[in-house]
């Protein structure tokens, strides 16, 4: 199947990103909020990445112009998604909100069309199970920011079907991303292994094994990893590290994916990374400086 049309529902960090990448592609792209604010927000955002591209010789007018004119914009799911080959979800992670959405994607699109949900930690058969069609239901996982990361990690579950797997490899390649194919195991292969790693280097920097600089750098430059354990997840949040390393723990039923007591005092002290300008380290200069942890 040759894929014409995409939907992409929610035009936030993930949605807008992933609408760009389809668009890209030369795609009829059509992107969908619940809210004109996200949606304005989403577009705003989209725009402003094409203009950089333009200032740094990366992007051409005509390009952006082309581009612009394969995204149209939805305030209404059901016509959103009608011509959809494809729709990708994008909406916050509040399981309740995916099976909604699922449940109506199962009705308004047609028999051939993918259905694929961007979560990064719930259960994708929980999700498929609710669209009454889990046979065309994936996890297509993308990474922020998507225009620029080449991950995308499909996750399958018991009832999804081989054609569905092949049309979201093709799909990925199109969008030009390394695809990688794993099972419907909570954590899948990403979550699971950073926030191991995370939780890994703050259980070092408790135990004082050196300074928060160092056990970063030591990753950086002995692993060649891009950016340090303790670095990455104050990026990403040490609230949703928490939370993922608890879901983890529930799920396998195992203690030592429990999120280290640091952690739990940082996030309770409201120090959850750059986003709120403090979390191992402090990000008030834009750069990652050291400062006290709470004993
Ligand atoms: P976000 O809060 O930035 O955006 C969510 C968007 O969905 C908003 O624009 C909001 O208006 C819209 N929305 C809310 N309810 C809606 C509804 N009923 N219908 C349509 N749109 C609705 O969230 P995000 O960070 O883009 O995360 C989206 C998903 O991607 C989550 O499942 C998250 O776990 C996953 N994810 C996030 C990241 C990341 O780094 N942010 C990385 C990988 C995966």
């Amino acid at each position: 199947m040759s894929i014409k049309t995409v939907t992409v529902i929610g035009a936030g960090t993930m949605g807008a990103g992933i609408a760009q990448v389809c668009a890209q592609s030369g795609w009829q792209t059509n992107l969908f909020d619940a809210f004109p604010e996200g949606l304005e927000k989403g577009m705003k955002t989209i725009d402003s990445f094409w203009q950089k591209g333009i200032a740094r010789g990366k992007t051409t007018q005509q390009q952006k112009q082309d581009w612009s004119e394969n995204i149209t914009q939805f305030t209404d799911m059901k016509a959103a998604v009608r011509q959809a080959d494809l729709v990708i979800e994008a909406v916050p992670e509040i399981p309740k909100l995916k099976s909604e959405i699922f449940e109506q994607l199962g009705k308004y699109t047609n028999q051939s069309c993918i259905l694929a949900t961007n979560t990064s930690s719930l259960s994708i058969a929980d999700i498929a199970t609710a669209s009454g069609c889990p046979e065309r239901v994936i996890g297509m996982h993308f990474f922020n920011p998507v225009p620029i990361m080449k991950l995308l990690e499909l996750v399958r579950h018991d009832l999804c079907s081989q054609k569905t797997i092949e049309i979201a490899q093709q799909a990925g390649m199109q969008m030009n991303k390394t695809t990688i194919l794993v099972n419907n195991i909570p954590g899948f292969a990403t979550s699971r292994l950073g926030v191991v790693l995370g939780n890994e280097a703050i259980r070092m920097l408790a135990d004082g094994v050196a300074s928060a600089k160092d056990i970063d750098t030591a990753m950086v430059l002995g692993y060649k990893h891009p950016m340090g354990p303790l670095a990455l997840t104050d990026l990403v949040g040490l609230d949703v590290r928490r939370d993922i390393l608890r879901n983890l723990q529930k799920s396998f039923d195992d203690d030592s994916y429990a999120p280290h007591p640091l952690m739990e005092k940082l996030v309770a002290s409201g120090r959850l990374g750059k986003k709120t300008g403090k979390g191992i380290y402090d990000w008030s200069s834009g750069e990652a400086e050291e400062c006290q942890l709470p004993k």
